[in-house]
């Protein structure tokens, strides 16, 4: 009753068991994982002044109270409304910044690394 099996036979069966193993895997690991939160939803937090890099980059929330002694390259057209940095949607008062992540911050803002956008084509 033993008969040879064909070397294509062999591979397949190879190849079966190596699934079944696979899937035995996930299956355990998925049990033993713990369970992820959910993703974060909901609008970002707003960006405050004493957050340690928005000391660092001297963010301020309202691009009026920069004191031009103390920042001299403050000019008074600049604020995250006009910065290159600035993402999201024109006009809403809190956007996204690239240099704070998961932060928003004020569009009347300013921090001293504030870089003119450039006008839309
Ligand atoms: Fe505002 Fe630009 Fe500074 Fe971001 S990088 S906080 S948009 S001035």
């Amino acid at each position: 009753m033993n008969r040879p099996i064909s070397r294509r036979e062999a591979l397949k069966n190879l190849a079966l068991g190596a699934g079944t193993l696979l899937v035995a895997r996930a299956a355990g690991a998925a049990s033993t994982e713990p369970a992820k939160p959910p993703p974060a939803t909901g609008p970002l937090p707003h960006l405050v002044p004493t957050d340690p890099l928005a000391v660092a980059l001297s963010y301020h929330e309202s691009a009026k109270t920069v004191e031009v002694a103390k920042f001299p390259t403050y000019k008074p057209d600049q604020k995250c409304g006009t910065c290159l940095q600035l993402t999201g949607k024109v006009g809403d008062p809190w956007r996204p910044c690239n240099l704070f992540p998961g932060k928003l911050v004020n569009a009347e803002g300013w921090c001293k690394v504030w870089v003119k956008k450039a006008p839309a084509a």
